[in-house]
């Protein structure tokens, strides 16, 4: 499996696609009439959830796009204004068929996409470790779960009673969705890398500017 990263790891290859480039089996499509929106992974998803209508994943164009991870994924497209039948594929970005979580593919590498919860649910062959999720969990596995369950539990109730907050914030989506995505994060680093909470977790201020920006590009998609 590689252990390539995008944005995190230089490669090859890792220019914006162009179609000429004859490394990369990046999806064709250059001169999208998307080229001046600010097009974000978040805010694609997010289309390609609420506005079935007008966006869809479909299938990498690229002959050259032949890695297994391709059944999962596809391209990103938004249908025109002049034809509604014909679509436009969002260059440099890569979605899942299943889940619909947009990646940004600026290198050509499949390392990460490879890394992705639907791709290792798809082929549970592809690694040791991948199969090795895919086990019934040992006694060792469920007593070490339940150990840390109790740590998170401590450091919830230490959280919601010191910072006064709901106790239903436990339960809230988006905490799950970003710990879920934590964990996938310490995943793909594994041992090689320490990461910080620090190194991840944005300041509010980030999050109130992006939060504006996708406001003002929903508006305008
Ligand atoms: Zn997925």
């Amino acid at each position: 499996m590689s252990k390539e990263r995008p944005s995190l790891s230089s490669s090859l290859c890792h220019t914006p696609p162009r179609p000429s480039s004859s490394l990369c089996h990046t999806p064709p499509l250059p001169s999208s009439p998307f080229s001046s929106t600010v097009l974000t992974s978040a805010s694609i998803k997010r289309s390609l959830m609420t506005d079935k209508n007008r966006y869809r994943v479909q299938p990498n164009p690229s002959k050259r796009a032949t890695a297994a991870c391709w059944k999962v994924f596809g391209v990103p497209a938004m249908s025109t204004d002049d034809d509604p039948t014909k679509y436009e594929i969002l260059p440099g970005f890569v979605s899942c068929k299943t889940c619909l979580d947009t990646y940004k593919y600026i290198d050509s590498s499949t390392g990460n996409l490879n890394n992705h919860r639907c791709c290792r649910e798809s082929s549970p062959d592809q690694s040791s470790i991948a199969s090795f999720l895919h086990l019934p969990r040992s006694t060792n596995s469920n007593k070490l779960i339940s150990k840390r369950k109790e740590e998170i539990k401590q450091l919830c109730a230490k959280w919601v009673a010191g910072s006064m907050r709901s106790f239903q914030i436990v339960t809230d989506r988006g905490l799950k969705d970003s710990i879920q995505a934590c964990l996938d994060i310490g995943r793909e680093f594994r041992s090689e890398t320490r990461v910080h909470v620090e190194d991840l977790l944005p300041s509010d201020r980030t999050v109130i500017g992006w939060r504006i920006s996708n406001e003002i590009l929903s508006k305008r998609l």
